[in-house]
C-alpha cells in the first residue's frame, strides 16, 4: 500500500513477529515523509520487510497496528473488523438476546482495534476514541457500524473528550455523530437502567461488571449488603433481584447517588429495601456498623501508571482490611480492582495481607475477571485488567 513508511531499528520487529500490537518511538530508526497524527502509515523492518499497517501518533506509542497484513485501512477495512466483533457477541450469545442490549462491542486491541472502544445501549452505540488515528477515522466506523449493525444501532454517540491525548489538540466534542436519542434507558439481563452518555463516566455505564454482577445476585438472599463505590447501582439491583434484606448503596459523587437512586426505582418502584449514600468510602467504613454481610468494593482503578503501584497497593489493603474488620460471620465480600498496572499477583497478596490483619480465616470462593465481551488478545496481555476475588470471611 501508499502510506508513509516507518523504518525499525534493527531486530526491532521481534514483538511485531509476535503479533505485539504496539510500536513504541523508541523502535523506530527514521520515518520517511512526514505523517501526520493519526495517518496510516506501513512498517519495515531495517531489511525493508514489511511487518504491518497502523496509526502514527505522537507519543511513546509511535504506531498502534491495524494489520499485520500489506492491506488498505479503507470502509471495507472498518466494515470487516466491526462485523467481526458483532459476530463474536452473538456467538457467545451476549447479542441478540430478548433480555440485554447492553454489551462492549469493541474492546481495542482485544478486537484487534487498538484505540477504539463501543458500547452497545439499546439502539445507541457509544463510540470513544483512545487514539488520534480512531478519531481521525471515526466517521467512516459510524458508518460501517450502522451498515454492520442494521436497525439494532440507531444512534451513535462520540465520547471521546476526555480519552483522546490533549497534547494533539482535537477538541472532540461529545455528541451525536448519527441520529440522536433522549431515550437512554438499556437493559442488562432483565434490568433496566439509565445510561448517562452525556456526562457519565466511561461511557455511561461499567458494562464489564455484568457477569460478576449475575454472580452476585446467586448469593444475596436474605443477606445485608453494601455495595461500595456503587455508581449507577449495577450491584444493588441485581442484589434486590436476588432476595436481598436491605441493600445500602455508597459513592462520594452525588450524581452518581442521584443516578443510583433513579435505576432502583426503575426497577423496584418503592421498595423500602434500598438506601443510598453519598459519602466517602472510608469515612462510612470506619462510621458503619457490623451489619452488613454481602459487601461489593469496586474502587475506580487506583493506579493509572506503574510509579503509582506501591500507592495505590496500599489503597487496596486498607480498603480491603476494613471490610474484614466489619464484615458479619459467614459473609461474603466481592472485591475488584480495575487498574491495569496492578496484576493479579499484586492484587491477590494486597487482599491476603489484609485478610491476615484482621485474623479472619477467609477463603476464595471464585476469581474473577472482565467478560467475554471484552476479550483478551492472547499477543497483547495488558488487555487483562478487571480483577475480581469472591471470599467467605468466617
Ligand atoms: N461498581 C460500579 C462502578 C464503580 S466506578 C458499577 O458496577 O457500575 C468507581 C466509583 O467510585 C465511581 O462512581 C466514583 O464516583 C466512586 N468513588 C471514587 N472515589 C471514592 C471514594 N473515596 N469514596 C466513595 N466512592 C468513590
Amino acid at each position: 500500500m501508499n502510506y508513509k513508511k516507518v523504518y525499525l531499528k534493527p531486530g526491532k520487529e521481534e514483538s511485531l513477529k509476535r503479533f505485539h500490537p504496539w510500536i513504541f518511538s523508541g523502535a523506530i530508526h527514521h520515518i520517511e515523509g512526514e505523517p501526520e497524527e493519526g495517518e496510516v502509515v506501513s512498517v519495515y523492518t531495517s531489511k525493508k520487510e514489511f511487518v504491518a499497517v497502523g496509526h502514527f501518533q505522537v507519543g511513546s506509542i509511535a504506531v498502534r497496528v491495524l494489520s499485520f497484513h500489506d492491506e488498505a485501512i479503507d470502509y471495507a477495512f472498518w466494515r470487516r473488523k466491526l462485523q467481526t466483533a458483532y459476530d463474536l457477541r452473538r456467538a457467545i450469545g451476549i447479542a441478540g438476546r430478548a433480555d440485554n442490549n447492553t454489551y462492549r462491542l469493541v474492546h481495542g486491541e482485544g478486537d484487534n482495534l487498538p484505540g477504539l472502544v463501543v458500547d452497545i445501549y439499546a439502539n445507541t452505540a457509544v463510540m470513544q476514541a483512545h487514539s488520534v488515528g480512531m478519531h481521525v477515522s471515526r466517521m467512516a466506523i459510524a458508518d460501517a457500524l450502522s451498515d454492520v449493525m442494521g436497525d439494532v444501532v440507531r444512534n451513535v454517540y462520540y465520547k471521546s473528550e476526555t480519552t483522546l491525548p490533549y497534547k494533539a489538540e482535537l477538541e472532540a466534542e461529545n455528541g451525536f455523530i448519527k441520529g440522536g436519542s433522549t431515550d437512554n434507558v438499556a437493559m442488562e439481563y432483565g434490568l433496566k437502567f439509565h445510561v448517562d452518555w452525556l456526562k457519565g463516566q466511561k461511557t455511561g455505564f461499567f458494562v464489564d461488571q455484568r457477569e460478576n454482577r449475575a454472580l452476585l445476585e446467586r448469593y444475596a438472599k436474605g443477606r445485608n449488603v453494601l455495595n461500595m463505590f456503587c455508581y449507577t447501582g449495577g450491584f444493588s439491583f441485581y442484589a434486590m433481584r436476588g432476595g436481598a434484606n436491605l441493600v445500602h448503596s455508597v459513592d462520594s459523587s452525588a450524581k452518581a447517588i442521584d443516578l443510583t437512586n433513579e435505576n432502583v426505582a426503575l426497577n423496584f418502584p418503592d421498595d423500602s429495601r434500598h438506601e443510598a449514600f453519598a459519602e466517602d468510602a472510608f469515612k462510612y467504613l470506619d462510621r458503619m456498623g457490623d451489619q452488613y454481610d454481602l459487601i461489593i468494593l469496586d474502587p475506580p482503578a487506583f493506579a493509572k501508571h506503574k510509579d503509582a503501584l506501591r500507592n495505590a497497593l496500599q489503597g487496596y489493603r486498607k480498603l480491603n482490611a476494613k471490610a474484614f474488620e466489619k464484615i458479619r460471620p459467614g459473609g461474603i465480600l466481592f472485591t475488584f480492582s480495575c487498574s491495569q498496572v496492578v496484576t493479579k499477583d499484586n492484587f491477590r497478596t494486597a487482599v491476603f495481607t489484609a485478610a491476615a490483619m484482621s485474623g479472619r480465616s477467609v477463603r476464595i470462593l471464585h476469581q474473577l475477571t472482565q467478560p467475554a465481551d471484552h476479550p483478551v488478545n492472547i499477543y497483547h496481555p495488558e488487555g487483562e485488567y478487571l480483577k475480581g476475588l469472591v471470599l467467605y470471611v468466617e
